[in-house]
């Protein structure tokens, strides 16, 4: 019998030694749009037990034929209105990081557990005095999910300062931890090689170089500074809808507003009136508002001046026949 038909206290699942596990959580609660259905099982280990639970985990949804859906912030995900089918392995609680350096030079790297976020990791290396990570300052997410999209910020991707990854390979023999040189052409914009693979960022590392903790304290506060400005953390949102593309000449989101498409709406999600490559949550959109908002502006788009916008935040979960 599928697992997921039984009663929650009639499933095996293994429990993490610490952490949560709930069965029908609302995704809406880990999701930066707050909107998303009931994962079946939502599981967050807490702390150093994460990667062998992990492992464990994987074993048994591999058993019992459950898919597993791992979790980072939540900042690029529109969650199906009916939810999740299977785990989701929520990586918030392995967080951490660990500077190594060499005492004469000026070089240092980062290892740094999937679950930290990027905006608190960047902001614990300037104190430090350690640059390499301000790109991302006020970009909400964790490490692991950053990687997997390749974030990019004013013109650097991640994969621009990451040197290796570790991961755990779902399909793999084993679930034993992977090392991943990060290879030239493995990474391109918004693309990651792990993308379409199921697998567990369990560990990334980054090179730094040494900086004036005064300095980049200083250039952090101006680049969160400047995301308030532009009005990102106004309403709820998963960024960017749409991916910049240089043939269409200009960003998505001055295409968006050109064509007096700002505002437009679909039940309670909103194209924001100050940024084209927005849709919001005005208090009350589904996931299928947002869905239907960003399938009109492609259509939009197209139909005006041929061209095809490709999203960037990501559909998940169980979108049923539609
Ligand atoms: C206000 C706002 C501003 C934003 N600005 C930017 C920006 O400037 N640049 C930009 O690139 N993005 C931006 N985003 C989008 C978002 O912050 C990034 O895409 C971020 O990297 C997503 O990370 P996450 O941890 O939230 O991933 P999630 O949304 O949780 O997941 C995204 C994908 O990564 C996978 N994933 C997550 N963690 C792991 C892991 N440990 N192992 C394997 N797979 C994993 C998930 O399965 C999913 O497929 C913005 C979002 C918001 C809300």
């Amino acid at each position: 019998m599928n697992i997921l038909r039984k009663n929650p206290e009639e499933i095996n699942i293994p429990r993490p030694p610490s952490g949560v596990i709930r069965f029908g959580e609302p995704m809406a609660l880990h999701t930066t749009f707050k909107t998303g259905g009931p994962a079946d099982i939502w599981v967050r280990p807490e702390g150093d037990c994460f990667p062998g639970y992990a492992a464990e985990l994987f074993g048994f949804a591999r058993r019992e034929g459950v898919p597993v859906f791992v979790l980072g912030g939540g900042a690029n995900l529109v969650v199906a209105d009916r939810g999740i089918r299977g785990i989701v392995l929520d990586s918030g609680g392995w967080t951490g990081w660990e500077v190594k350096a060499g005492r004469e030079t000026p070089e240092a790297a980062v290892r740094v557990r999937s679950g930290t976020a990027v905006d608190a990791l960047a902001g614990a290396l300037a104190e430090q005095g350690w640059s390499g990570l301000e790109f991302l300052a006020g970009m909400p997410g964790s490490v692991g999910g950053a990687v997997w999209m390749n974030a990019r910020c004013r013109e650097q991707s991640i994969s621009d300062i990451l040197i290796e990854t570790e991961i755990i390979d779902m399909d793999g023999v084993s679930f034993d931890p992977l090392r991943v040189p990060c290879k030239d052409g493995d990474f391109s914009y918004k693309r990651s090689p792990f993308q379409g693979r199921n697998v567990l960022i369990t560990e990334a590392r980054f090179a730094l170089k040494k900086g004036d903790p005064e300095e980049l304290r200083r250039t952090l506060a101006a680049l969160r500074l400047d995301r308030k400005a532009n009005g990102q953390f106004r309403a709820p949102s998963a960024g960017s809808v749409f991916k910049n593309n240089r043939a269409f000449g200009k960003p998505t989101g001055m295409i968006i507003d050109e064509l007096g498409l700002k505002g437009l709406s679909s039940g309670g999600a909103s194209v924001a009136s100050w940024h084209g490559n927005f849709i919001i949550n005005t208090g009350h959109a589904s996931a299928a508002d947002i869905r239907a908002l960003t399938e009109t502006l492609i259509g939009k788009v197209h139909a005006a001046l041929g061209l095809t916008l490709e999203p960037e935040i990501l559909f998940v979960g169980d979108w049923g026949e539609s």
